[in-house]
């Protein structure tokens, strides 16, 4: 294990920077957001970001291709470049786990290669929460939010951030920042082995810390479909999108061309299910109505995906979604309404 001073995480920061591009939790207008360290940024690591790290391998809007077209002939340029290996630093325990669910989505067959390339020279340096907030329900779904995974894992506890490089990719990040960083000692591992223990409680006493989510099971697919608890809790939704934005597993998106000077490039941009027209086809829209759309969200997060991934639930328990909805609706209320009853 090793330590540095709070008060020198930018030169820690400055130190990785001089070998990776990084992209840290940065301070803008008072929220915090994964953007480039630039030496000298202001980087918040107690503040949970608004969106979530999956920028990092699945970026808002990108680049697929770009067509030339002359006469009758017509010219595919791919617009895939070699990525450089990257860090993403202060990655909470949540945002790690749904790099797992991102991957089975992007990683199966066929895959996304685009995707692949970011995530193989992403390192990761995961950050252990010290003070979970009253949103967060990470525990309800695996998570140890005192024991993040990552190449490298980090502990902020009194004036030091502690660091534990996990995997060889970890252990190339330390030599980097070799100057700046320093040994710990037995204190050291004592005073992190405390701070998981208070953590640990604090996470058994959240208030959504232990949500039943027994009755989201694949053989009660159609009764959770047809639960017409669906209309009431849809009535008030805007479809406004913000959930799915700032949720890191969510992962639909959408492709579009545009006539630019030098041809037309395709590129992807982040879509939501939240839309009136994400199912927009020439012949019909299959989800017409709000609450079509917002059960889709949920069943697809709480029975669809489970059921095709040895039941993992595609939620991290992040809370994000609980803190930006405008309307005060979110997954832990649809887990109590739905989830609360049987449905045989
Ligand atoms: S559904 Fe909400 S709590 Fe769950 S991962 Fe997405 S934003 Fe976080
Ligand atoms: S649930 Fe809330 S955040 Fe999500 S689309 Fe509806 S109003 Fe917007």
């Amino acid at each position: 294990m090793f330590k540095v001073k709070l008060t020198q995480l930018n030169a820690l920061l400055d130190a990785l920077a001089a070998s990776y591009p990084v992209f840290a939790p940065i301070v803008e207008a008072g929220e915090a957001n994964y953007g480039e360290y630039k030496a000298g940024a202001e980087v918040n690591l107690f503040k949970q970001t608004v969106k979530s790290a999956k920028d990092a391998f699945f970026p808002q809007s990108q680049d697929l291709m770009k067509f030339r077209t002359e006469g009758k002939k017509i010219d595919i340029i791919d617009l895939r470049r070699d990525i450089a290996p990257f860090v993403i630093f202060g990655v909470r325990a949540c945002d790690v786990k749904s790099f797992e669910i991102l991957d089975r989505v992007f990683l199966s067959e066929p895959v996304d290669t685009f995707y692949k390339a970011r995530r193989e020279k992403g390192v990761i340096v995961s950050l252990a929460c010290a003070k979970p907030e009253e949103s967060c329900f990470c525990t309800n779904f695996g998570i140890d939010a005192t024991a993040p995974k990552g190449d490298v894992t980090t502990y902020t506890e009194g004036e030091y951030l502690y660091w534990i490089p996990n995997t060889d990719k970890g252990e190339q990040l330390t030599e980097a920042a070799a100057n700046v960083l320093e040994s710990a000692d037995k204190a050291d591992e004592k005073a992190v082995e405390e701070q998981k223990k208070r953590v640990g409680e604090v996470l058994r006493r959240l208030p959504n810390g232990d949500l039943d989510l027994s009755e989201f099971k694949p053989e009660k697919l159609n009764e959770l479909f047809n639960d017409p608890d669906w209309d009431e809790l849809s009535q008030s939704c805007l479809g406004c999108g913000s959930c799915t934005f700032v949720c890191p597993t969510c992962q639909c998106y959408d492709i579009r061309d545009f006539k630019t000077n030098d041809g037309v490039k395709r590129f992807r941009c982040w879509d939501s299910c939240m839309y009136t027209d994400f199912t927009k086809m020439a012949a019909v829209n299959s989800r017409n109505f709000q609450l079509q759309r917002f059960r889709q969200r949920f069943m697809h997060k709480l029975v669809y995906y489970p059921s095709n991934n040895d039941g993992i639930c595609m939620c991290v328990g992040c809370g994000r979604c609980v803190k930006k909805c405008p309307i005060s609706m979110n997954i832990v209320k649809v887990i109590k309404k739905v989830g609360g009853k049987k449905h045989d």
